[in-house]
């Protein structure tokens, strides 16, 4: 190693008292680290305080969602998330009962934010679908699930709103068996709908969960126990017990091991709001979600039995504290026992890092960490050293793989309003694209920057950011290019005769990688018939 990159402390992390370390038994098979994908509305934002709640990380239902109360200097940050009422930033909450650490990722759950949610789920190793019982599944839903199969991930899903009026539960069950090609198994089923809401019934372990009160009863004798027939108002057992008995003779049972591999989902019908179900839910994921698995890299899967620490940098987020320029770089262990003070190698640039101060996150508080195991997330508060896609190694020379980076779908030039403010500019666009908010081209000819983003709301985030914390005004103007592609080819001589050709079209990542702009898909079509040995690749490793 040539030299020392010694990351300098922080505000947030002078200040944080250091937690204690945690029982040394436990390890990375106590680990679940996990995401909620759904669509906005589905309720994502209540069951996460309803996990938090439980996991005994806050005290008082309300405090994840208590907007411009000062506490939450976290996310207070960005004027915007609180105008538009939607969360623009991931993070990562700790969370542990009888003897499991739940590392729950959240997620942007606006589609415009996709490319930071698609990179979070990169680090987990399970997830909790949720779906409104009155809209089935949405579109949002059905684009985070197709990343999760694409890598394999468990999901388990919780049908949310069971309180109120919704789709018959057959029915949502048919749609998510026929859509997502997933096998369903119900295991706690709804007791009445809307206003005949009477709880959740557990199929598997005969336990009822009364709504109204925090009841919980077991019957031994199931379905037709006498006890259950008493309990509820006749038409509503007649009912219920019929639903029941088809939901569990005529679907799968639960198959813990179809379910890790991604055929199969367990399905817990409940609701976020009124706090059913969602007990049952961490018993599940702590019971049967996978702890950490073997992560790809360059020179193979990477053990989380191995003893040598490595992670990987998922996500980089810039200012978090706006009173210090400092960016947070989100790690998360794939290996062995990391150590606050351990010097990790930094792989992309060959230097060492001292991990002095990670930074452990609980709910809405920071600490430092004294130590972690693979499944863990801390955050790495640094000046710009860490970049989405690093690995970090104890002494060892391989990078993971898998980190994906999209084709932006909407381009546009960036017009700077003061002149003298380019440096400014400059200096944000590459801490943005640090952290995936936007992709930055530069292009052949002509010395604007050219942004891409995959939703055209984080323009606006991006004009406001940009104002707020570089202190530059910009707009955005049309450019004649909707479409993007990295371009690349075996034979080298060709893809440069092909941008030497096409330069008005051609322009340069932040990394230096060539992109082909272009008008439209049927452009796109034509130029990739006219040139067979160049590949036109829609998206790309972040390595
Ligand atoms: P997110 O956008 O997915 O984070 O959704 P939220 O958690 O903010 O929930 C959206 C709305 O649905 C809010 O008004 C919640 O109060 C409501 N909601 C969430 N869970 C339930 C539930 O189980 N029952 C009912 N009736 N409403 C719910």
């Amino acid at each position: 190693h040539t030299g020392n990159d010694i990351l300098s402390a922080t505000a947030f992390s002078e200040t944080i008292p250091a937690k204690a370390p945690k029982e040394e038994a436990a390890g990375h098979h106590s680990r679940r680290t996990f995401a909620i994908i759904s669509h906005p509305d589905a309720g994502k934002t209540t069951l996460t305080e309803k996990l938090l709640l439980a996991g005994g990380a806050i005290e008082m239902a309300g405090a994840v969602r208590s907007k411009g109360n000062g506490r939450r200097a976290k996310s207070d940050w960005m004027d915007i998330e609180k105008s538009r009422g939607i969360s623009v930033t991931s993070s990562v909450m700790t969370f542990e009962r009888d003897g499991i650490t739940f590392n729950l990722l959240d997620t942007p759950g606006h589609s415009d934010f996709s490319e930071d949610t698609y990179r979070t789920l990169t680090a987990v190793d399970s997830a909790i679908m949720v779906i409104d019982a009155a809209k089935g599944i949405e579109a949002q839903t059905r684009k985070l699930f197709e990343i999760c199969r694409l890598r394999d991930i468990p999901i388990i899903t919780f049908i949310n709103k069971v309180d109120r009026e919704g789709i018959d539960p057959f029915e949502l069950l048919d749609e998510i068996e026929e859509q997502l090609a997933l096998t369903v198994a119900p295991l706690v089923w709804p007791v009445g709908q809307g206003g005949l809401f009477k709880g959740c019934y557990n199929l598997a372990d005969n336990d009822f969960l009364f709504a109204g009160s925090d009841k919980t009863v077991h019957y031994d004798g199931g379905l037709d126990d006498p006890a259950l027939i008493k309990a509820l108002p006749a038409d509503i057992y007649a009912g219920f017990r019929d639903s029941a008995e088809l939901a569990a003779e005529g679907y799968a049972d639960f198959d813990p091991v179809a379910y890790r591999q991604g055929h199969l989902t367990p399905v817990i019908f409940g609701s976020a709001l009124q706090n059913f179900a969602v007990d049952q839910l961490m018993d599940l994921i702590a019971a049967h979600a996978p702890s950490p698995r073997p992560q790809p890299s360059d020179k193979g899967p990477v053990d989380p039995d191995g003893d040598k620490v490595s992670g990987f940098v998922f996500k980089v987020q810039a200012n978090m504290d706006p009173k210090h320029r400092d960016r947070v770089a989100f790690v998360r262990f794939c290996s062995g026992h990391f150590r606050r003070g351990m010097k990790l190698d930094h792989v992309r640039s060959g230097k060492q890092l001292a991990v002095s101060n990670p930074i452990y996150f609980f709910a809405q508080e920071r600490a430092l960490t004294e130590e972690a195991y693979a499944g863990d997330v801390i955050g790495i508060p640094n000046h710009g050293t860490l970049r989405v896609g690093d690995t970090l190694t104890e002494g060892e020379n391989f990078r993971f793989t898998g980190l994906p980076a999209f084709a932006p779908e909407v381009l546009r030039r960036v017009r700077l309003e003061d002149s003298m403010k380019l440096k400014q500019l400059r200096r944000g666009l590459e801490d943005l694209a640090e952290e995936g908010l936007v992709q930055v081209f530069r292009p052949s000819i002509g010395s604007d920057w050219i942004v891409g983003v995959v939703g055209p709301l984080q323009l606006d985030v991006l004009a406001s950011r940009i104002a707020g914390e570089y202190k530059a005004d910009v707009t955005f103007e049309p450019v004649p290019f909707n479409v993007a592609r990295w371009i690349r080819s075996e034979n080298e001589a060709a893809l440069q005769t092909f941008i030497r050709e096409n330069i008005t079209h051609v322009s340069r990542d932040r990394d230096g990688r060539p992109v082909y702009l272009c008008k439209d898909s049927w452009d796109l079509r034509f130029m990739m018939d006219r040139n067979k040995d160049i590949a036109f690749d829609a998206t790309r490793e972040i390595v």
